[in-house]
């Protein structure tokens, strides 16, 4: 049995989920194999190398992947599936591997498996479906099993302690069916949402962009913590789409998340159940919000919030937390 993972990366390092997936990988219990696919990407395939449990990595160096365009990426993946006899194809259950994997088993006639969150053998997989509400064991009679994973299921692997060998894969193209145009990112001093160990979110309950900015950036820089939102705030256009928590934003599962003005949808929870210490501001004693809270604060947020940031001065003093990821 034999195991390719998809990196994600920016040519440069390892994005977090990668680590995650290894170890989902490792649970398989084959050899496992790590695809880092872009432009320049050296630096990347190296820290690919060291990662524990890894036995080879495969480096496709191309103008072509320059951008990671899934379009580009799929049939190179889909190729070295045939080729290299791959029982199973894994990549993180983010952005990247919701956008490449169906493609690849599109290409393979193999149908996918989604978002999974347990491996039970080598062919039986559990994944959420309802956003959660249910879990779903899924058999899979296919030679070839193409799984993204949820990362925030999987512990991450040791990023050292391993020495794979790197081998250059060449053959990748311009599929001609897209093209990069531009990238806009969201630029921030503080830990990247989906590797922060603590988590400040906000929602509707906030009222405005204006409320949004007062209360919110300020606890997350005395924590040390990423910012998130419901999908509320991001469709009011109070913050980015990219920080949205949820079914159809990021999951996370920090060691920390602090929900302030959120009500719970089962599609935030989606995102943010699996977070150790939960802790909520709301008014509405009802909201679900509280049925799965550690600690929960009723009340107007515009009340709470001054008072728990004169609490944390008097705990953490003005300057608050390091950063915490
Ligand atoms: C297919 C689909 C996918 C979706 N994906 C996502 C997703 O990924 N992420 C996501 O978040 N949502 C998602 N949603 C939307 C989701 O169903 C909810 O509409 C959304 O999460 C609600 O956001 P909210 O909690 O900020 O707003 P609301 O549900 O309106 O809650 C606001 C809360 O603030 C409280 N509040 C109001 N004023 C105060 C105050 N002064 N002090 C304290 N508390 C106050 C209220 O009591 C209330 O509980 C999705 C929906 C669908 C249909």
């Amino acid at each position: 049995m034999t195991i390719l993972v998809i990196a994600e990366h920016d040519n440069t390092a390892l994005k977090n989920p990668t680590l995650h997936t290894v170890t989902a990988a490792e649970k398989l219990g084959g050899e496992v194999h790590l695809l880092v696919a872009g432009k320049s990407c050296d630096a990347a395939a190296e820290a690919a190398a060291k990662i524990s449990g890894i036995s080879k990595v495969l480096k496709a160096d191309d103008a072509a992947l320059e951008h990671q365009l899934a379009e580009n990426i799929a049939p190179l993946v889909a190729d070295l599936a045939q080729k290299g006899g791959y029982t199973h194809i894994l990549a993180p259950a983010g952005t990247f591997g919701k956008n490449l994997l169906p493609r690849v088993a599109a290409l393979l006639d193999v149908q996918m498996i989604s978002d999974i969150t347990e491996i039970v053998n080598a062919t039986t997989f559990v994944r959420p479906v309802y956003a959660g509400n249910a879990l779903a064991t899924v058999e899979s009679g296919q030679s070839l099993n193409i799984l993204t994973v949820r990362p925030t299921a999987f512990d991450a692997a040791l990023a050292e302690g391993g020495n794979a060998a790197i081998e250059d894969v060449a053959g990748a193209q311009e599929s001609g069916l897209s093209a990069f145009v531009k990238r806009e990112l969201t630029e921030s001093e503080r830990p990247e949402l989906g590797d922060a160990r603590i988590v400040v979110s906000g929602g509707r309950g906030l009222g405005s962009k204006e409320e949004f900015e007062r209360l919110i950036p300020p606890l997350a820089d005395k924590l040390g913590a990423a910012i998130g939102a419901s999908r509320a705030a991001v469709d009011a256009g109070w913050v980015p789409n990219d920080y949205q928590v949820g079914q159809t934003g990021k999951q996370v599962a920090p060691e920390i998340y602090i929900a302030i003005g959120i009500s719970g949808a089962i599609q935030h929870l989606a995102g943010m159940k699996d977070s150790k210490i939960i802790i909520a501001v709301n008014k509405d004693a009802e909201a679900p919000i509280f049925k799965i809270a550690d600690i929960g604060l009723v009340g107007d947020l515009q009340e709470i919030m001054p008072e728990l940031m004169k609490a944390l001065d008097g705990l953490l003093g003005t300057n608050g937390m390091q950063k915490t990821a």
